[in-house]
């Protein structure tokens, strides 16, 4: 099976990004600066949410949990920037009102919950930059996990999914 493509949009972003910003260190991919800087968007932490992140698109404001670990928090970011990019019409010109979903473990099922994720992904653990860092380092889910600021299991995903492991380890 080859690997499963990321999303586009994500890379496009980041090219967008690093055309403004070159100064700036590619990695950890700066998920809040992207947000606020790039996209115009405030990320503002809050606790007690009740999820992991909310999306107000009429308020160009994207919440997350305070009370998550900070890789978690990272995560959450990228997703509901997915969110703005793919469903909220951000790089089209329109201007589609709908209030994105918040994060939740039910939600897996929904497909804009999964392209979310999967643009997340996309965008937090670029595929040129994980191939690049697995080429120095080898398929280290510690070491690839601390230089992209990515939870283990996030990692553990995104090399299986790149066809870059064997896939999680079944305890
Ligand atoms: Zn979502």
């Amino acid at each position: 099976m080859p690997p499963r493509p990321g999303d586009r949009r994500a890379l496009d972003v980041l090219v967008d990004y690093e055309a403004i910003y070159p100064d700036r260190t590619p990695l950890p991919v700066p998920v809040v600066s992207i947000a606020e800087d790039l996209l115009g968007l405030r990320v503002h932490a809050a606790p007690d949410l009740g999820a992991s992140g909310l999306l107000a698109p009429h308020d160009r404001l994207i919440l997350i949990n305070a009370d998550e670990p900070l890789e978690r928090q990272r995560f959450t970011i990228a997703h509901e920037i997915g969110h703005w990019i793919v469903h909220c019409g951000a790089r089209t010109g329109t201007t589609n009102a709908t209030l994105c979903r918040a994060v939740s473990e039910e939600s897996h099922t929904d497909l804009r919950e999964r392209e979310a994720d999967s643009f997340g992904a996309e965008l937090l653990m670029p595929t040129p930059h994980v191939y690049e860092a697995v080429a120095v380092t080898g398929a280290n889910v510690d070491i690839l996990a601390e230089t992209f600021a990515v939870s283990r299991q996030a990692m553990t995903w995104r090399l299986f999914n790149l066809r870059l492991s064997r896939g999680p380890e079944t305890p």
